[in-house]
């Protein structure tokens, strides 16, 4: 086998493919001395394009001791803050489930002392059948968000009765009718005015109600968490903490009403920077969140509110990424910059779909030959037969390794980042093309969590 030549002068690769930096969530990825890509995990490691010619591709690669590090980082940040502001409120973290429902990522962040939050009666049979499992603590506690169906409202009941600790969240007046009786804490959701810069900032929504209508309602029995949630991916910092006024000043007088009201629930909306632009900090939103809480309580002479985050993209989104093989690639036609499509072994509608959805950029890189001397500007394309069914980065292309390069019989992989969140529960089967495998990485130890779906797989979706 002929020898791949090296270029003559060693860049700092690290630095081309931005890994290694912590404000990129990229600590754990490195590039080995033959231009691979390797991922940290203590003093274990992985080299990324052995684990994707092992187990094939298209793979996704989740470590969970990403999460739980990410985890640990928010409860030691909040711990050190109400140190330093002596903070009276207490701390939870609620797992919003529909970010990713997959067991594997599920159990850790239950184990490292995440409670829950649920968007559905599916989401909440998980819980139950983890409760019933005994898969975690009896000192958990579970939300539930969002349109409570007559199901749903069932095994809330049958839940709490059980012995759970599941705090229902209100998000319209008529849902309140349907709990009259109900005996447990309950928890209700504002709409708030203050907008934020996201793409979920939509000028008007239908979630929750106007501090007006909550005023209206009167004293709510066993009311006990102020709850909002203003947009994922929040772009600017201050934004949230501009709703967390709104909200304070809220809280101050539904509490008037509802001496119970002891926590405020501030949601999710933490963003991930995804394209590895520098961004704002967990110390910083959380120094700045608990000191406002303190400064305003204070203020109006009340007792500092517990506080609930439901922060999802931020804890899972670095855990996982998705390797695909480059399996062709071919001239771009009539584009002014990028110049070859290079299709990957599986799909952006399908296994990324958020890539379409609300056109996401993602961090990319190559798997191996990251040291490559010749690189192109490309576009990617999935595997389906869609148009729509392509990437390039906020550039306009890709720089990628060119496939001229490689030796005889080596295929080009790369890796998408940050991955680990919403894009599993949004997967699709367009063409019939085979979700993903998934391999998980743990103390040094591989493990198949699923294996690429088999034709017979996809075809019994569609009942065959
Ligand atoms: C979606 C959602 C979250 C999580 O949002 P992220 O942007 O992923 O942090 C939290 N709380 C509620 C109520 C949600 O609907």
């Amino acid at each position: 086998m002929k020898k791949r030549k090296r270029p003559p002068a060693r860049k700092n690769y690290k630095k081309t493919w931005k890994l290694g930096q912590k404000e990129f969530n990229t600590q754990y990825f490195d590039i080995n001395k033959d231009g691979e890509l390797m991922i940290r995990e203590g003093n274990y490691q992985y080299n990324v394009y052995d684990l994707a010619k092992k187990f094939g591709s298209a793979v996704e690669i989740f470590l969970p001791s990403i999460l739980e590090e990410r985890l640990s980082t928010l409860f030691r940040t909040v711990a050190l803050n109400t140190k330093r502001l002596s903070y009276k409120g207490k701390f939870t973290y609620h797992f919003p489930m529909k970010v990713n429902q997959n067991k594997e990522f599920m159990l850790p962040l239950v184990s490292e002392g995440a409670h829950l939050e649920c968007a559905s009666a599916n989401d909440l049979w998980i819980v139950k059948k983890l409760w019933e499992g005994e898969n975690f603590h009896s000192k958990i506690k579970v939300l539930c968000n969002g349109p409570k169906t007559e199901q749903y409202i069932a095994l809330i009941k049958k839940l709490r009765e059980a012995g759970l600790t599941i705090i229902p969240i209100i998000e319209d007046a008529e849902e309140l009718k349907l709990f009259k009786g109900f005996n447990g804490d309950l928890g209700i959701r504002i709409n708030l005015q203050s907008k934020v810069k996201s793409h979920w900032d939509k000028k008007i929504d239908r979630f929750g109600l106007m501090l007006d209508e909550i005023l209206e309602l009167g004293k709510i029995r066993n009311l006990k968490i102020l709850h909002y949630h203003i947009g994922s991916q929040i772009q600017v910092e201050n934004d949230m903490i501009v709703a967390l006024r709104e909200a304070f000043n809220a809280y101050k007088k539904i509490r008037e009403i509802n001496p119970t009201l002891d926590t405020i629930n501030i949601g999710g909306g933490f963003a991930i920077p995804y394209e590895k632009k520098k961004m704002y900090s967990v110390e910083s939103v959380i120094y700045r969140t608990m000191k406002s809480l303190k400064d305003m309580s204070d203020k109006a002479a009340i007792p500092h509110p517990n506080i609930i985050v439901e922060w999802g993209r931020h804890i899972t989104a670095p855990a996982q990424i998705t390797v695909y093989r480059i399996v062709a690639a071919k001239p771009i036609h009539g584009a002014s910059v990028a110049k070859q499509w290079y299709i990957i072994d599986g799909s952006f509608m399908n296994d990324l779909l958020d890539t379409w959805a609300i056109h996401q950029k993602w961090h990319i890189t190559p798997v191996n030959n990251m040291d490559a001397k010749h690189r192109h500007r490309v576009w990617l394309a999935g595997l389906s037969c869609d148009s729509d069914d392509k990437y390039a980065a906020s550039d306009g292309y890709l720089l990628l390794p060119a496939l001229e390069d490689l030796e005889e019989g080596e295929a080009q992989y790369i890796a998408i980042f940050d991955t680990g969140a919403y894009q599993d529960a949004f997967s699709s089967h367009h063409c019939l093309l085979s979700s993903p495998a998934k391999i998980v990485l743990q103390n040094g130890i591989v493990t198949v969590a699923r294996r690429r779906e088999t034709p017979d797989d996809v075809g019994k979706l569609f009942g065959w």
